[in-house]
């Protein structure tokens, strides 16, 4: 278990570690190649006397100097490797706010964010019983849909044993494969999150917790219904990560074994009504 501000040293440090490497192969190159090292030492001649407006040769000994490193073998990326995150550069943050793959590097640190199994969409939907086949369709849609959807919410409602959980993790698994981050939990998992966090919110272990449910892409909640219902916590961290992860157009799938009315009676119109059709 990491938290944010060590996934993003962690992201920090390894931006340092690839420069660092780069430079090495490029020192080894130098060392070992004397038409490599005698090109480079031309060309940052001529970019002295370029950089004090005198006449020189940059282009020339710029050409050089490529040629020597190709001869060489060596690539560009090998000697400065490229960002692994385009989005932040590696420096964890796109305008002030933690990066998706500083987030993805704390979510999947921690293996209790991850408690459905890995299922193949394909697979899944193959070997499902028929009376699925347009709950599949639809789930299809709303993975397409990924990651700009107007309707990023999905419910699954179907008695036990119908497929319902293998469902939600193909989606998970799915989206996973194009790149999301997902949390998937249990209700009964999802409610006791909620309980340490409103109980202890000022401890960060809690934090560090209860966050990935509204900074992943995707957070799939399995088996609603399940889980205690607990005076100011149950219903209302429902609603508030629900409704948080809609507005910023956040996906959530929920699997249910409560009929449409028995869910709206349980947890209010609010959470439900106007995100499902
Ligand atoms: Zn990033």
């Amino acid at each position: 278990m990491i938290d944010y501000k060590r996934a993003v040293k962690n992201i920090t440090d390894r931006r340092r570690a690839d420069l660092d490497a780069g430079l090495e192969v490029w020192r080894n190159a130098l060392s070992c190649n004397a038409e490599l090292h005698s090109a480079y030492v031309k060309y940052q001649d001529e970019a002295i006397k370029n950089a004090q407006r005198l006449p020189n040769e940059l282009t020339a000994a710029r050409d050089s100097l490529a040629a020597a490193a190709k001869k060489a073998g060596l690539k560009k990326s090998d000697i400065e490797p490229p960002c692994r995150c385009d989005k932040c550069k590696d420096s964890g943050y796109v305008n002030g706010r933690y990066c998706g793959c500083v987030i993805k590097n704390v979510i999947t640190s921690n293996s209790d964010n991850l408690t459905l199994p890995l299922a193949d969409f394909g697979s899944a939907r193959s070997t499902a019983p028929k009376t699925l086949k347009k709950l599949y369709d639809a789930a299809e849609n709303f993975i397409n849909s990924f990651p700009d959807g107007d309707k990023p919410f999905f419910v699954i409602v179907g008695s036990s044993g119908t497929g319902k959980t293998i469902l939600e993790s193909a989606i998970a698994t799915e989206l996973m494969q194009r790149g999301a981050a997902a949390v998937t939990i249990s209700a009964f998992e999802f409610v006791k999150r909620a309980k340490d966090y409103h109980t202890q919110f000022a401890i960060d272990d809690y934090v560090d917790l209860f966050t990935p449910m509204l900074d992943c892409d995707v957070l799939c909640i399995d088996d609603l219904g399940t889980e205690a219902m607990l005076k100011n916590v149950t219903r209302e961290y429902l609603y508030s990560v629900i409704n948080e992860r809609w507005l910023r157009k956040k996906y959530t799938v929920v699997s249910t074994n409560l009929t449409p009315d028995a869910l709206l009676s349980r947890y209010g119109e609010a959470i439900f009504s106007r995100r499902c059709d």
